[in-house]
C-alpha cells in the first residue's frame, strides 16, 4: 500500500528548503520507554504520533527510538521491515534520535557485546559499560544548546558509553567529561534518557530542531520525497 502524506506543503522543489517542514515527531512503540518520550516531548509542545510500521513515518520531521533492550528491538525490527524504513527515512531527511538502546541501535559500531546494528551514526559504544554495580544512577551533567551550556540531570539506566566518536560527530553534551548526548547532521544519540527528567531541556529543545528545519544541517545529495520510504 502506497500511503500519502496528507499536506505536500514542504515536499522539495527546485529552490525549496532541503528538509520538508514537517515537525510532528514519531516515537517508535515496539518496545522500551516510548511513552515516557511522547509525553515528554507533548509537555515541550510538540505534536508525536507512535510508530510501529514503515507506512507510519511518512509525513514525519522526526523519528525517536527510546531506551529499552536493543537486542530486543533488533529482533522486532527486520520482520516488519523497520530497520530498512529507519534508514530510508534518515535517508530522504529526516531527523533521528536514538536514546540509550536506540543510540546502540544506530551506532556505526557496537561492543561489549557486539551485535549488528544500522551504522548511522559515526561512534563506537560499549553496552551495559558501566557494570552490574552501578548499573543505573543519576547525576548531572552538561548539554551545549544552541550555544549555551546547561547543566542539567541526566538519568543512566544500564547505559552504553561512548568509547570513539567519528570526525563529523559534534558533542553536545558530557558527563563527567566524556560524551553522553551527540550529534552527525540530522542523527542524534545519547546515552542518557533525557525524557526521565521533567526539567530536563532537551525535549524542547529537540522539538525546536525538528520544527525550524534550518537549525538541522543541510541534506546534501540524498534529497527526496517521504514517499519513498512507503512500502
Ligand atoms: N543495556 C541496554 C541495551 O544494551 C540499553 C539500556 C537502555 O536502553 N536503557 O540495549
Amino acid at each position: 500500500m502506497v500511503t500519502r502524506p496528507m499536506q505536500e506543503d514542504t515536499l522539495s522543489r527546485n529552490g525549496s528548503p532541503p528538509f520538508p517542514k514537517r515537525s510532528t515527531i514519531g516515537v517508535l512503540g515496539l518496545q522500551g520507554d516510548f511513552d515516557a518520550h511522547r509525553r515528554a516531548l507533548e509537555a515541550a509542545g510538540a505534536e508525536v504520533r507512535e510508530v510501529r510500521r514503515p507506512d507510519q513515518l511518512a509525513g514525519l520531521g522526526a523519528l525517536v527510538v527510546p531506551g529499552g533492550e536493543s537486542t530486543a528491538l533488533l529482533r522486532l525490527l527486520a520482520p516488519r521491515k523497520m530497520d530498512e524504513a529507519i534508514v530510508a527515512f534518515h535517508r530522504t531527511g529526516g531527523v533521528l534520535l536514538g536514546t540509550c538502546a536506540g543510540l546502540i541501535l544506530f551506532a556505526k559500531e557496537v561492543a561489549s557485546p557486539g551485535q549488528p546494528s544500522l551504522g548511522l551514526l559515526d561512534v563506537t559504544v560499549d553496552r551495559n559499560a558501566f557494570g552490574r554495580q552501578v548499573d543505573s544512577f543519576v547525576d548531572q551533567g552538561r548539554l551545549r544548546l544552541n550555544g549555551t551550556e546547561v547543566e542539567t540531570e541526566m538519568v543512566f539506566i544500564r547505559a552504553p558509553r561512548i568509547r570513539r566518536v567519528g570526525p563529523e560527530v559534534e558533542v553536545l553534551g558530557t558527563w563527567n567529561g566524556e560524551p553522553v548526548l551527540v550529534r552527525q547532521d540530522r542523527i542524534f544519540g545519547a546515552t542518557f534518557h533525557p525524557e526521565m527528567s521533567p526539567q530536563s531541556p532537551f525535549p524542547q529543545w529537540f522539538a525546536q530542531q525538528v520544527a525550524s528545519p534550518q537549525a538541522i544541517a543541510p541534506l546534501g545529495q540524498a534529497a527526496g520525497s517521504r514517499e519513498d520510504i512507503t512500502p
